[in-house]
């Protein structure tokens, strides 16, 4: 008998088993929310979803109905030939007059923005220069260009400008990070890379997809929030998080998004995404326009919760945000964690390697507008009994 070509598979997840690093997948029953939802044959009040304005699993049906009774479901072909209707189109011009952008571009998910973005916007003679912890989109982004990488540590400026200046010989240089980083919930040091990629001349491209619909004054994100859009010559959004859809965005100049148009290849080359999909995400910002006290309310809780554990002495990192994470180091104490969590009627995802560095883990809280002060409080209950276990 020939040896079986796979059976290095068999290896390779009995390791990962054995690190406690191996993902198993559940099937949630009923819609998104904050909760109770249903997963795992449990109810659970939902500390795990992107979903921070509650508006995954309602708002946008009316609108969404009446788009597929229109013009159904498929939108069967790449925007480039038949795909693009008239609600992705109203989408893109929304978006660009709510950004403050000549033009936006849409893409089928934020991963195919930033990968199709980077690779159209830097290649073998260029150099790319991302902080260590972005999304792995921005990661594999930079790999597709070809570009030369030069990775900074986590919002590490002066380590930043000495490899700025060290070169510039490089055909263009391209400086990306995400704003609000998806796993600690801290902000990346949005004036000074702005002021950076000027003395430079280097562009600079923002990934707000946790802060879109959350930060800024009018719900732009963060380059809003810190005053730094006219240095950010890129920024990249979803429809999937706030927004509750599916879908990515790229907002710049009309010359931005005309060469993405030819040269970004997951826009080029991939079905556009169903026009309800589109039409979902105009009601969703309609809602981040008309209702600005979600994103208020938010904050004040999550600012809440932020406190509450730090009395209670755990490590929360650097978060500023919705985004919190109770940094434990080992994942099988992050997973015990987990559990006990469960048990306690409270869905908190274990956060291990490749998501974060090995040593890093954590359980990871994302909070919506949705969840109440009591959802908060027994959150916080659950762990304080877990912090006396800890330290007694
Ligand atoms: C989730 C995420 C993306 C990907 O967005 P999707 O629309 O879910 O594909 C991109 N960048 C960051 C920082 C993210 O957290």
């Amino acid at each position: 008998m020939p040896a079986d070509p796979l059976r290095w598979l068999d290896d390779e997840l009995a390791a990962l088993d054995a690190g406690e690093l191996r993902r198993r997948r559940t099937v949630r029953e009923g819609p998104q929310g904050a909760g109770p939802i249903g997963w795992n044959g449990c109810n659970l009040i939902n500390f795990s979803s992107n979903d921070y304005l509650g508006l995954a699993a309602s708002g946008a049906l009316h609108a969404v109905l009446q788009t597929i009774e229109r013009v159904g479901w498929g939108s069967g072909a790449s925007p480039l030939v038949t795909g693009r209707g008239a609600v992705h189109d109203a989408l893109e011009q929304a978006l660009a007059r709510f950004e403050g952008t000549q033009a936006t571009l849409l893409f089928s998910s934020g991963y195919a923005a930033n990968l199709s973005t980077i690779a159209a916007l830097a290649g073998k003679s260029d150099a790319v220069y991302l902080d260590a912890k972005n999304h792995a989109s921005i990661i594999d982004g930079c790999r597709l260009s070809g570009a030369r990488m030069e990775v900074y540590p986590h919002g590490d400026m002066a380590f930043l400008q000495r490899r700025l200046a060290r070169r510039d010989d490089f055909r263009r240089r391209l400086i990306v990070t995400d704003s609000l980083f998806s796993m600690d919930g801290d902000f990346a040091p949005l004036a000074d890379l702005a002021e950076l990629a000027e003395r430079y001349a280097a562009m600079l491209m923002v990934d707000e997809a946790h802060a879109t619909g959350v930060f800024g004054q009018s719900g732009r994100g963060l380059c809003e929030e810190f005053g730094v859009e006219s240095g950010v010559h890129i920024r990249v959004g979803t429809l999937s998080k706030a927004l509750g859809s599916m879908g990515g965005f790229v907002a710049g100049s009309a010359q931005l998004i005309d060469w993405l148009v030819n040269r970004a290849r997951s826009y080029i080359f991939s079905t556009a995404p169903p026009e309800a999909l589109a039409a979902a995400a105009l009601e969703a910002l309609g809602v981040v326009i008309s209702e600005p006290e979600r994103r208020t309310i938010l904050r004040r809780r999550a600012a809440v919760l932020r406190a509450g554990l730090q009395d209670q002495g755990w490590n929360t990192a650097l978060s500023n945000s919705h985004i919190v994470p109770v940094v434990l180091g080992d994942p099988g104490r992050t997973m015990a964690l987990s559990r006990v969590l469960q048990d306690h009627g409270l869905l908190v995802p274990g956060i291990r390697p490749p998501a974060v560095p090995h040593g890093e883990c954590l359980l990871r809280i994302s909070l919506s507008y949705q969840h109440s002060d009591q959802d908060i409080q027994r959150l916080l209950d659950a762990l304080a009994e877990q912090a006396g276990r800890r330290l007694g």
